[in-house]
């Protein structure tokens, strides 16, 4: 199973920002896209006695915690989840010093940390928020342009950090991004007057992931149909001007690192379902293919009630009725088992895709052989019947029921025009497979 791209691409990201390995803990790692989180899982969990929104779209890399604190203060059951909006610079900044500092603070290099340009003064907080959707916000998360050195294919990366924090720490207060006064409701599932959280206790917020949320870019994505007026906005500090003299040299290639004020916000906002362009194909390809198995289930289905009702009315053969019950009842299963294997691949894309893989492609190598074999062996009892066969006389010898023949026989022929077609359109795809190169 090929890796996610998600996962990948970040991956090649972080290197190409010489993001700390020191810090990485890749066994957490989680990557919550469609594929590697598929939408019937849960949007939201509880954790601490409080909703915890699941990140979907996002791709977490880990950052490994201090197992002292989290075992002494029982992080990881007591603490809430929350996000943090911010810039890759800050980011890093914010893991080197393995916390969210305050304006005013000093870091380790020696600069006075402030109030970012734009963002309200005097709210010396640590700011972050329950919610993904207001945390990916253009005012808090940093877009960034970056170029797969793997397939040359460019996406848009948006960053947020996870964290821990403390909760009876927390001051909670409405967002500040003039979404109320618009009427427009930000997050499924954090009423907006609760998105935000603030606090002076600098140690009760602590990190344990990167999240990124990798999109291909496309060029329409920037027609943006709605913009927030922002009114206040107190969130984030400026780490950047410490953190840029810290990279030694930039990386090559360095990524085209732009903010875009806009993209994506609107899909964010407009619909409940951030992504949503993205999941409907994939759910309408899946619901085809179930349509099509429960379509296709009809045919084993017939043919087994055939073969059971005129079990005794076809003295001129009477492996057609047995055969027609066979092939019922293996087609039956076969399709149950698809049916299962399709829900297992539906269900994760982890190492259960590789489960069903390897199940369906021995009994699929098994089944066709069968198929094959008692498509030839009914075809040398009923073809050959043709020319005697009435459907009148039931004592007779050479009778058989008028529908279970005819029916045999036509789905016989099925299966023969199903191969010869599989055949035709084989051939075609080799023959411009060939013409093209
Ligand atoms: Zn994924």
């Amino acid at each position: 199973m090929a890796e996610c791209e998600h996962i990948r691409v970040g991956r090649e990201f972080l290197e190409s920002v010489s993001w700390p390995s020191a810090f990485r803990q890749e066994a957490h790692d989680r990557c919550y896209c469609e594929r590697c989180y598929p939408p019937h899982l849960r949007d939201t969990m509880d954790v601490a006695n409080y909703t915890y929104v699941i990140p979907r779209g996002w791709t977490r890399f880990a950052i490994s915690v201090d197992e002292g604190f989290f075992n002494h203060h029982n992080v990881w059951d007591k603490w809430l989840n929350c996000y943090h909006g911010t810039s890759i610079d800050s980011a890093k900044s914010c893991l080197e010093h393995r916390q969210l500092l305050l304006p005013n603070d000093t870091t380790m290099h020696g600069k006075k940390l402030e109030i970012r340009e734009g963002h309200i003064k005097g709210e010396h907080y640590v700011f972050t928020t329950p919610s993904i959707t207001y945390a990916a916000l253009d005012y808090y998360a940093h877009t960034y342009h970056f170029q797969s050195p793997y397939n040359s294919q460019i996406y848009t990366i948006k960053v947020v950090l996870q964290c821990k924090q403390k909760p009876d720490s927390i001051i909670v207060q409405p967002e500040t991004v003039d979404a109320r006064r618009q009427g427009i409701k930000i997050c499924r599932y954090i009423p907006n007057d609760k998105l935000e959280w603030k606090t002076q206790h600098r140690s009760t917020v602590t990190i344990y992931g990167l999240l990124l949320e990798v999109k291909q870019y496309h060029v329409h994505n920037h027609s943006n149909s709605f913009q927030y007026q922002q009114i206040r906005n107190t969130q984030n500090v400026s780490y950047e001007p410490v953190t840029i003299s810290q990279t030694p040299s930039p990386p090559p290639p360095p990524p085209f690192k732009t903010k875009v004020s806009t993209l994506s916000n609107s899909e964010n906002i407009s619909s409940p379902t951030p992504e949503k362009t993205h999941r409907e194909p994939m759910s309408k390809k899946r619901i085809a293919l179930l349509i099509l198995l429960v379509i296709a289930t009809i045919l084993p289905i017939s043919a087994l009630i055939f073969g059971q009702i005129y079990k005794n009315d076809c003295p001129i053969q009477p492996w057609i009725p047995r055969w027609m019950t066979i092939f019922g009842a293996v087609g039956l299963a076969t399709f149950g088992l698809l049916f299962i294997i399709l829900l297992i691949t539906f269900k994760s894309c982890s190492d259960d895709i590789n489960i069903g893989g390897c199940i369906s492609g021995c009994v699929s190598c098994l089944l066709v052989f069968f198929f094959l074999g008692w498509l030839i062996t009914g075809s040398v009892w009923v073809f050959p019947a043709k020319s005697k066969v009435q459907y009148n006389q039931y004592n007779d010898t050479n009778y058989c029921q008028e529908n279970l023949y005819k029916f045999t026989f036509g789905l016989l022929l099925a299966q023969y025009s199903l191969i010869g077609l599989v055949i035709c359109c084989g051939g075609i795809l080799a023959l411009l497979g060939l013409c093209l190169g």
